[in-house]
């Protein structure tokens, strides 16, 4: 159950500088800063964060994407979000393990992801502002394989609508699924929405460097639930959609 969630009334009171202390900023160098007597609400008003989230992983669970894609992309911000709560503070301890580790290297590892406890399938566009983010990430959703089950999905037409709205236009929808039914349910819903076209497999397939097709590779072999279905030897399918310009007012 989520009643217990509580979600912020807007991207602005998200507390990202705590999420992402080595990106936070004093805003005033006042003398309200070193008052020590500040709510928690009013010490995070004094803090800002230097640069956002641009990339999602929606249903981290145990969050391999992102510890492998932090060192990867070191100058993104990347944030998971689960809605399991023991699952989320696995990720949360491992992150703040990892940023202690690495506290000495100049390279500050591992401050680029944060996760956050959220049901994704509600209040979206308070997390995030239009055109925030160039990444989504929706690996091994869980398939719900009964019909009556299917509005559980995390991918439906008003769904493939939010991600469209905190998606910036060209950027990008990564799916990936070891059910068939699924994918071609995934398929589905975005090829019908007018926000987004299909990524021919070629741009992530085969030869060359890109950023696109390293986020592949990561995706396909570095998530906990991926890394099941390879020891299991099942199949992988991959889809990706891009997020098209809106059209033009008629
Ligand atoms: N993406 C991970 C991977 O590939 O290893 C986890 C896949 S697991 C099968 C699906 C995850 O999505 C679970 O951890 C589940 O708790 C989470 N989840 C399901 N519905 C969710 C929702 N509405 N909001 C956030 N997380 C959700």
């Amino acid at each position: 159950s989520d009643h217990s969630l509580v979600y912020p009334k807007s991207p602005a009171d998200m507390d990202w500088a705590g999420l992402y202390p080595a990106h936070a900023v004093k805003k005033h160098e006042t003398k309200a800063s070193h008052d020590l007597s500040l709510s928690e609400e009013e010490s995070r008003a004094l803090k800002a964060i230097t640069k956002n989230v641009e990339i999602a992983d929606i249903g981290c669970g145990f969050g391999g994407l992102l510890f492998a894609l932090a060192p990867r992309f070191p100058d993104t911000l990347i944030l998971g979000m689960e809605i399991r709560i023991s699952v989320t503070e696995y990720v949360s301890d491992k992150i703040r393990a990892l940023r202690s580790q690495h506290a000495t290297s100049a390279a500050q590892d591992y401050q680029n992801i944060a996760v956050l406890r959220a049901n994704t399938m509600k209040f979206l566009p308070n997390f995030f502002t239009r055109s925030q983010l160039h990444s989504i990430f929706l690996c091994f959703p869980d398939p719900h394989f009964k019909q009556r089950k299917h509005k559980a999905r995390i991918v439906s037409y008003t769904l493939a609508s939010e991600y469209a709205y905190v998606l910036r236009p060209g950027g990008i929808v990564y799916t990936i699924t070891d059910v068939r039914d699924l994918h071609e349910w995934m398929v589905g819903h975005f090829e019908k929405h007018a926000s987004f076209l299909r990524v021919a497999s070629e741009e992530y397939d085969g030869e060359g460097e890109s950023d696109v097709r390293e986020r592949v590779r990561i995706m396909r072999t570095e998530t906990e639930e991926g890394k099941k279905v390879e020891r299991n030897k099942g199949e992988k399918f991959v889809a990706l959609f891009r997020r098209v310009e809106d059209p033009p007012w008629p």
